[in-house]
């Protein structure tokens, strides 16, 4: 076979970047009108349904059967084996179209599927975890520093500039809205520009908050003022009123 001229290969490796990107974006639009649906149909259980043991509104199975966690395939007894075979086939017989991930909890031994089944409740004390670890992340001028700048080239050609911590050797996205298009659009190439803001704009940026928020005490300040002068001339008419009534 004839050796590929540079020209040709980097052709193929634009193609299969692209076609890549579309599927991204195909599933990416999959994955939200799934979740449109479950919001719209009401399929999400409360924490309260979930405690109740209702059971999952995508599959029908229960949530969790509390049996515990299957054995390694090493450790499974006989009856183990053939249970797991069981659901295995059960579970591509409720599924046969899905063609999709599985999801369980732990310590439970029933399946559920991604494309079928809406995923199970937070608990309060998980809230409460994830609520505590966005109040501890540094503040945004902190973060800004860490931050690289990246040009995406979308599926509709237009490009975007997307911002990422710098530790990211590669976008971690593969779709992003494109404001052109006002869509999601799948990333067909990459390019790392550098740090996204520098110390300057940081510092105006803080500086514009800084603006912002005093320009906001000072209306406060001039709306109280204003109430202020308003009683006050009430008063003033109340007492000249009874000076005269004397
Ligand atoms: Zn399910
Ligand atoms: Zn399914
Ligand atoms: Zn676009």
């Amino acid at each position: 076979m004839a050796k590929l001229t540079e020209e040709e290969r980097q052709r193929r490796a634009a193609a299969r970047a692209r076609k890549k990107a579309l599927e991204a974006e195909e599933k990416d639009r999959r994955d939200r009108e799934r979740r449109e649906m479950w919001q719209r149909e009401g399929m999400h259980l409360s924490w309260e349904d979930y405690e109740a043991g209702e059971p999952c509104r995508g599959c029908g199975e229960p949530m969790e059967d509390g049996r515990g966690d299957w054995p390694g395939t090493m450790y499974r007894s006989e009856q183990e084996k053939r249970e797991y075979d069981a659901a295995q086939e059960r579970f591509r017989e409720r599924h046969p179209d899905c063609k999709s991930g599985r999801w369980g909890i732990s310590g439970s031994r029933v399946t559920h599927c991604m494309l079928c089944c809406p995923p199970p409740p937070m608990s309060p004390a998980r809230i409460q975890k994830l609520a505590e670890l966005v109040a501890s992340w540094p503040s945004t001028d902190e973060r800004k520093k860490d931050q690289d700048a990246w040009k995406l080239t979308l599926t509709c050609d237009h490009t975007v500039r997307y911002t990422q911590h710098r530790e990211h050797d590669r976008v971690s996205t593969d779709v992003v809205d494109c404001p052109e298009c006002d869509a999601r659009r799948g990333v067909v190439q990459s390019e790392r520009i550098g740090p996204a803001y520098d110390d300057e704009q940081i510092m105006c940026d803080r500086l514009a908050a800084e603006r912002e928020r005093l320009a906001e005490e000072l209306a406060a300040a001039k709306s109280k003022l204003q109430r202020q002068q308003r009683n006050a001339a009430a008063t003033r008419r109340r007492i000249d009123e009874i000076e005269q009534q004397l």
